[in-house]
C-alpha cells in the first residue's frame, strides 16, 4: 500500500467505488481471460481512473482485444512507463474482490490458470441490460389544447413503461407533457411453482427448533463453525434454510443456496420465492445471457441478496455474505467437469470461511467426507412423525425380466409410484444371434444403446448416432438380439401393465414439465434414472422401486457403495409421504452388499461407521486426497509413452502413492491412461502433480496429447 495523502503528492482517487485519501498506484495487473495454458500473466496496463481489482476492461492482447480482470494495482511495472498500453474501455460489470481472490485460489487448488477460474466467477461479458423507453409526466401546463379523456387516463397512469403506447406517448411528448427516456428493464425470470404454496411459516418442531437455535448462534459468531444437517428425508431441512436465510438477512447479509439441479427441484426454488419474493435471484445454465445478465447485476447491486442455483451459484456476487446453503450435499453434480475441475463443495466452504459466513450443508444421506469433517446436527424423523417407509429387498438372481412378479403385482395396486432404472434407452446392448457381432461406438470403446423411439443406436459417452441395423453387418443375418432393459423399454412394459407412465430421464427434454404432469394426475408411475429420487415432496406416492440396485454398485470407483445406499435411501424418502404411507422394493443380484442392506434398515450411521472403516483400510478419501491425471490423443502409443513420462516425472511424491498408468477406454475417438495420487498432503501434491504436468506436456514429443487434472475426482 502506498502512503497517506501528502507525502506523495496528488489528488484522491477512488477504487472500485470507495474514495481513497491517498493516490492509487498508475498500473493496473490485468488477467485476459483466454483459454491458452501457456500463458503466464498477470500483464501490466495504464490505470484507468477509478479502476480497481476486480474491474472488468476489454485490453489490447497479442493483436486483438480481449476480456480482462484487474487482479491486482501497482506503483511499478517492469514495462517502461511509455510502452504500457492503455485499456480500450472498462466494462459496467465489476466483480466483488473476494470472488478474484477466491479465482486465484481455485486455480491453484484445482492445478488450472488463474484466467480459466476468472472466466467461472464473471458475468457473462458480452450481455448487455435490456433497454426500453419508460414515459413520465413533465406536468407541464397543457396550454389552450386540453388533453383528451383518453389522453388524461394515459398521463394519469404514469410514470410507467411505454410499451404499446409509445406512439400515443410521443404525441404527448411533442406537446411537452411527457418526457421519454430509454431505462434499463429486468427480464423477469419466472419460477415454476411446484408443490403446496406456503407463505406463512409453519412453527416448528421440537427437533427443528433445537437445530435452529444451533444454527443461529453459529450465524451470530464472526467466524461460524460449519454445519452438516444429517436430517432423513421430509425432516423439514429446507424449513431450517428457510429460516437461517431470513436471519441472516434481517443481520444484513447476503444467501447462497446451492441447489443439485434446478430443473429438478424446482420446489425448493419456490419456497424460497414464496417466502422472500424479489429478494431472491436464480442462476443457473437455462437462463438466457440477458436473464442472467439481469439476475447477476441485480446480486451485484444488492437488489437481490439471495442467490439459488446449481454449482456454478457459489459464485454469486454477494457481498457481506452471511450464509451458504448446500442442499443434498451428497449430489455428484456439485462437481464441475470442465476446468477448473471444482467441486462447488469445497469451494463453498472456502468461500464461506473467507466472507466469516456460516456453511450449512444438508442431506439424509451425508458423504463419508461431509461427516468427518463437519459437526453434525441432526433431524431424526419426519416433520409428520409418520416412520420411514418398509424397505424389502427383492432377490433378483433366479429371475428372467426386468421386474420380479412381486414388483409387478405391487406396481398394478399402486396408485402413484416412483420406478428408478439407472439407465436410458430400450436396451443396453445389442448383438447379433448368428455370429455374435456387437454394435459397438465407432469413437469410444462402449457398447451401443438402443433408442427404439428414435430409430438410433446411441453412444451415451460422446453422443454418436446410428440408424438401427436392418441387419448384421457382418455376417448379414437379420436376426438382432437386444440385452438388458432402460427407462424406454421399461416404460413400454409398464404401460402395458395399464399404467400411465411420466418418463423422466436425460432424454427428455423439459422435466420441470414432467414433474408437474406427474404431481397433477390422479395415478400413474413415474420413471427415470436417479433424476427421479432426487429432492421431490409427492405425497401420494405409495411405492417406490429401484429395478436394478446393483447397476450403480458395479461401477469400478471407490465411491459405488456411497452412491448406492444414497440413491435407494433417496428413493426411500420419496414414497409414504402421505396418510396412505407406502412401502419400498429394491431389485438387486447382491441383496447383501453392505450398501442395501443399510439402506433397507434405514441405518445411515451403520452405513457410514462401516464405509469409514473401509476407507480408512484402502486409504481413499477422507483419509488421503485424490488426484486423477489423464493423458489422451489419438494414438494409443503417445498415451502410453506420454503417461510413463508423466510417472517418471512425478517420481516419489511425499505421503503419496501413486497407482498406474492404468489404460481407460477409447472416449471421442482418443485412447486414454490414466495416474491417480493417493496424497496425505494435498497441496503438496497437487503442486507435484501440476509441475509434472507441465514439464511433460512441454515436451517436443507431447504434441497431440492432452493432459487433464482432476482434484477430488467423483
Ligand atoms: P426435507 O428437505 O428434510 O426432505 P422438507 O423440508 O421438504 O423436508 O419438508 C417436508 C414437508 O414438511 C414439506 O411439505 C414442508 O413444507 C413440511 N414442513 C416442514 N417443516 C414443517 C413444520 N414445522 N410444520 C409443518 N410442516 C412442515
Ligand atoms: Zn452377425
Ligand atoms: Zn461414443
Amino acid at each position: 500500500m502506498v502512503g497517506p495523502a501528502g507525502v506523495l503528492g496528488g489528488k484522491n482517487s477512488t477504487i472500485g467505488g470507495v474514495l481513497h485519501p491517498w493516490p492509487v498506484p498508475p498500473v493496473a495487473k490485468v488477467e485476459p481471460i483466454t483459454t491458452a495454458r501457456a500463458l503466464r500473466g498477470p500483464f501490466d496496463y495504464l490505470r484507468p481512473d477509478g479502476v480497481g481489482v476486480g474491474a472488468v476492461l476489454v485490453v489490447p492482447f497479442g493483436g486483438r482485444d480481449v476480456v480482462g480482470v484487474v487482479v491486482g494495482v501497482a506503483e511499478h511495472s517492469d514495462v517502461a512507463d511509455d510502452r504500457l498500453a492503455a485499456p480500450r474501455r472498462v466494462l459496467d460489470h465489476d466483480l466483488p474482490p473476494d470472488l478474484v481472490a477466491l479465482a486465484g485460489w481455485m486455480a491453484a487448488e484445482y492445478c488450472s490458470t488463474p484466467a480459466r477460474a476468472l472466466a467461472l466467477v464473471s458475468p457473462a461479458p458480452h450481455a448487455r441490460a435490456k433497454l426500453a423507453w419508460w414515459a413520465s409526466a413533465t406536468g407541464a401546463d397543457p396550454g389552450g389544447r386540453a388533453p383528451t379523456e383518453a389522453q388524461r387516463a394515459l398521463l394519469d397512469g404514469l410514470p410507467r413503461a411505454a410499451g404499446g403506447d409509445l406512439p400515443a406517448l410521443r404525441r404527448l411528448e411533442a406537446r411537452g407533457l411527457v418526457a421519454l427516456e430509454r431505462r434499463p428493464v429486468r427480464r423477469h425470470v419466472s419460477h415454476e411453482a411446484v408443490g403446496a404454496r406456503r407463505v406463512q411459516p409453519p412453527p416448528l418442531t421440537a427437533d427443528q427448533a433445537r437445530v435452529l437455535a444451533d444454527v443461529e448462534a453459529q450465524l451470530a459468531r464472526p467466524a461460524p463453525e460449519p454445519l452438516l444437517l444429517h436430517g432423513v428425508t421430509g425432516s423439514g431441512k429446507t424449513e431450517i434454510y428457510l429460516r437461517a436465510a431470513q436471519t441472516a438477512l434481517a443481520a444484513g447479509r447476503g444467501v447462497i443456496v446451492l441447489v443439485p439441479e434446478i430443473g429438478l427441484t424446482p420446489q425448493i426454488v419456490s419456497r424460497f420465492a414464496d417466502r422472500f419474493g424479489d429478494t431472491i435471484a436464480v442462476l443457473h445454465s437455462k437462463l438466457s445471457p440477458g436473464e442472467r445478465h439481469d439476475e447477476w447485476t441485480r446480486l451485484r447491486s444488492g437488489a437481490a441478496r439471495v442467490c439459488i442455483g446449481p454449482r456454478s451459484a457459489v459464485f454469486a456476487p454477494i457481498e457481506r455474505l452471511g450464509l451458504i446453503v448446500l442442499d443434498e450435499e451428497h449430489d455428484s453434480s456439485y462437481k464441475h467437469e470442465g476446468d477448473p475441475r471444482y467441486d462447488a463443495r469445497h469451494v463453498a466452504a472456502r468461500r464461506a470461511g473467507q466472507a466469516g459466513a456460516l456453511l450449512l450443508a444438508g442431506s439424509a444421506t451425508p458423504r463419508p467426507e461431509s461427516v468427518r469433517a463437519l459437526r453434525r446436527v441432526r433431524l431424526p424423523a419426519r416433520v409428520d412423525g409418520r416412520p420411514l417407509p418398509p424397505v424389502a429387498i427383492v432377490d433378483m438372481r433366479e429371475q428372467a425380466g426386468a421386474l420380479h412378479p412381486d414388483t409387478s403385482h405391487a406396481l398394478v395396486d399402486a396408485g402413484k409410484a416412483i420406478v428408478l432404472l439407472n439407465r436410458r434407452g430400450w436396451s443396453n446392448f445389442v448383438d447379433c444371434r448368428s455370429c455374435g457381432h456387437a454394435w459397438m461406438c465407432p469413437q469410444c470403446d462402449v457398447a451401443l444403446v438402443l433408442h427404439r423411439a428414435q430409430h438410433t443406436l446411441a453412444c451415451h459417452h460422446c453422443g454418436h448416432r446410428e440408424r438401427v441395423p436392418e441387419r448384421c453387418v457382418k455376417c448379414g443375418s437379420m436376426s438382432v438380439a437386444r440385452h438388458g432393459a432402460g427407462t424406454e423399454r421399461l416404460e413400454h412394459d409398464l404401460a402395458a401393465i395399464g399404467h400411465e407412465v411420466f418418463r423422466l430421464d436425460a432424454d427428455v427434454a423439459d422435466a420441470g414439465a414432467v414433474l408437474r404432469r406427474f404431481e397433477a394426475a390422479p395415478g400413474g408411475i413415474l420413471l427415470g434414472t436417479q433424476m427421479v429420487a432426487k429432492g421431490h415432496d409427492f405425497p401420494d406416492v405409495t411405492l417406490g422401486v429401484v429395478v436394478d440396485a446393483d447397476g450403480t454398485l458395479r461401477f469400478p470407483d471407490f465411491r459405488a457403495e456411497e452412491r448406492t445406499f444414497a440413491l435407494v435411501a433417496q428413493l426411500a424418502g420419496r414414497a409414504g409421504r402421505g396418510p396412505a404411507g407406502g412401502r419400498v422394493l429394491v431389485q438387486t443380484l447382491s441383496p447383501d452388499a453392505p450398501s442395501i442392506a443399510a439402506a433397507a434398515r434405514h441405518d445411515a450411521d451403520g452405513f457410514l461407521r462401516g464405509e469409514l472403516a473401509r476407507r480408512e483400510a484402502l486409504r481413499y478419501p477422507p483419509f488421503s486426497h485424490l488426484i486423477r491425471i489423464v493423458c489422451s490423443a489419438p494414438q494409443g502409443a503417445a498415451v502410453a509413452d506420454a503417461a510413463r513420462a508423466l510417472r517418471a516425472a512425478l517420481g516419489t511424491v511425499a505421503d503419496a502413492q501413486v497407482l498406474g498408468p492404468a489404460p481407460l477406454f477409447r472416449l471421442r475417438g482418443r485412447e486414454r491412461a490414466q495416474l491417480v495420487i493417493k496424497a496425505g498432503d494435498r497441496a503438496a501434491a497437487v503442486a507435484a502433480a501440476g509441475a509434472a504436468v507441465a514439464a511433460v506436456a512441454g515436451e517436443r514429443a507431447r504434441r497431440g496429447v492432452a493432459f487433464s487434472v482432476d482434484v477430488d475426482p467423483q
